[in-house]
């Protein structure tokens, strides 16, 4: 097999359950990844996201598909029933967290059983069957029945029976999460050994950040859907690293985008709602996209946890000080576990973006819609109007070092206005910031033009539905 190529592909895969009916229901949607030959990979997210269904598309064993599924290669959809089966028992191993053993064969028989349906004869097949058994420290119980096992020695029978047809992938569905700590680890090792010694390419599913550690790539899943791929250790070819950088810039590009339609879609469907209670139905997404820009700048395997410490605070459950504290708590302890200064810092972005927001919202006078509503018998009530932009002027200028002449400030509260009524786009804001004081710009460094675009938009957002 070519090592450059991936040894699993999914193009546009969605799983949907009741198509058609009121019960429709996405388990998946857009899914595009590629993993290459001696990965390790992890599905990680909370329970319901979408995980299990995600590795058994893989398998071929999942029936509500859109989209393709390629697996060395071949578009797994288009295999009949015998093709299919024949995949199973050569080209893949799978792990369950329930180990799916038959009680009533042996330890033995249990491993030797994928061969037999290859047709293997009795002596080969035993001979292989005990080579695992030996590895994993089971041979002594080789004829006992399995539930006289520990869960730990009856999770390795499973992986023995995975292996023993010599797969080159392996699928393991939250395969230590029914056992002990000590079991645990023990499993996990044992697979990682498999991964980094053999060269088996490995996809596990666990909603347990402990193990995120072992795998090269990870894929953090929410509601259906990848929200995010981090790296440990990158092991695929370079070339497949180009592209995938390439088509994440497009992806980011395309996912603001979608949440504004998802607003709006929102608002569509909901014309009766008080602002307040769209406002409600908006948190989850603000949350969402406030984590996202939290930690676009580095690596942190918390995300999930920190969206949701955020949403309890934009939602008020949580104040000021409880954020900061909540992003610094232990992980066990219903925290971030970040690090004080992480801790305090994000916190203060939060915060930060949170005052911004008020700006705004109070500048609206508590009404809907955009800036210009703020009126008196239909005309603008530019006093009222004014004095919001110039709190936000203050609120994105003060922080920063050096003084902006009253010329530049003019520029930038007019660039301010112009983004809020919707005269300019955010390209266009950006623009009016960078571009040097003499062509008429507010001339301004990158990097601030960038910043203040950044926050501004973020803030435009919060305020969304207030
Ligand atoms: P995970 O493994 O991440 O815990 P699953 O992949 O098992 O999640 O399930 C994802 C979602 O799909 C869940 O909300 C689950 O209820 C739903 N689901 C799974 N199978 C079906 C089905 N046959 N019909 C309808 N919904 C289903
Ligand atoms: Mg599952």
């Amino acid at each position: 097999m070519d090592t450059l190529q991936p040894v699993i592909k999914t193009e546009n895969l969605n799983v949907v359950y009741n198509k058609k009916t009121s019960n429709e229901f996405w388990a998946l949607q857009d899914i595009n990844i590629k993993i290459y030959p001696k990965e390790y990979i992890i599905f990680f997210g909370p329970s319901g996201c979408g995980k299990s269904t995600l590795l058994n598309s893989i398998a071929g064993l999942e029936t509500h598909i859109e989209g393709k599924v390629f697996v060395d290669d071949k578009d797994i959809s288009t295999m009949n029933e015998d093709e299919l089966a024949a995949f199973h028992r050569t080209r893949i191993g799978m792990v369950f967290q329930v180990y799916n053993l038959i009680p009533s064969l042996s330890v033995l028989d249990n491993v030797t059983l994928p061969q037999v349906f290859l047709g293997i004869h009795k002596g080969e097949r035993t001979k292989r069957a005990k080579v695992y058994l030996e590895r994993f420290g089971i041979l002594a119980h080789a004829d006992k029945i399995p539930t006289e096992l520990s869960g730990g020695q009856q999770q390795r029978i499973g992986i023995a029976r995975s292996l023993v047809n010599d797969p080159k992938i392996l699928l393991a569905d939250e395969p230590v999460g029914n056992l002990d700590s000590v079991s645990a680890v023990n499993v996990m090792e044992l697979l990682n050994n498999l991964n980094k010694k053999e060269g088996k390419t490995l996809i596990l599913v666990t909603h347990n950040p402990e193990h995120l550690v072992y795998a090269n790539r990870i894929f953090y899943i929410k509601d259906g859907r990848i929200i995010r791929e981090a790296i440990n250790k990158d092991i695929r070819p370079e070339t497949a690293i180009e592209e995938v950088e390439r088509t994440e810039e497009v992806k980011k590009l395309g996912f603001e985008e979608k949440i504004n339609k998802e607003l709006e879609m929102l608002q569509r469907s909901f014309p009766g709602l008080t602002s307040t209670q769209l406002n409600m139905l908006l948190i989850p997404f603000k949350a969402k996209l406030l984590a996202n820009y939290l930690l676009s700048d580095y690596e942190v395997d918390e995300i999930i946890r920190i969206e949701n410490i955020v949403h309890d605070r934009l939602s008020g459950r949580i104040s000021k000080e409880e954020l900061r504290f909540k992003l610094d708590a232990a992980y066990e302890k219903g925290g971030a576990g970040l690090n004080s200064i992480t801790a305090i810092r994000l916190g203060g972005v939060v915060e930060n973006l949170i005052v911004k927001t008020e700006i705004i919202i109070k500048g609206r006078g508590g009404k809907d819609g955009l800036l210009m509503k703020n009126s008196k018998q239909g005309q603008p009530d530019f006093k009222a109007i004014w004095s919001q932009i110039t709190q936000l002027r203050h609120s994105f200028i003060d922080p920063m070092k050096g003084d902006l002449t009253d010329r530049q400030i003019i520029r930038m509260e007019s660039a301010i206005y112009n983004r809020l009524i919707g005269d300019f786009d955010k390209k266009s804001f950006y623009e009016m910031l960078d571009r040097p004081f003499e062509q008429g710009g507010v001339g301004l460094n990158k990097a601030t033009a960038k910043k203040i675009t950044r926050d501004l938009e973020m803030v435009m957002l919060l305020s969304y539905g207030f």
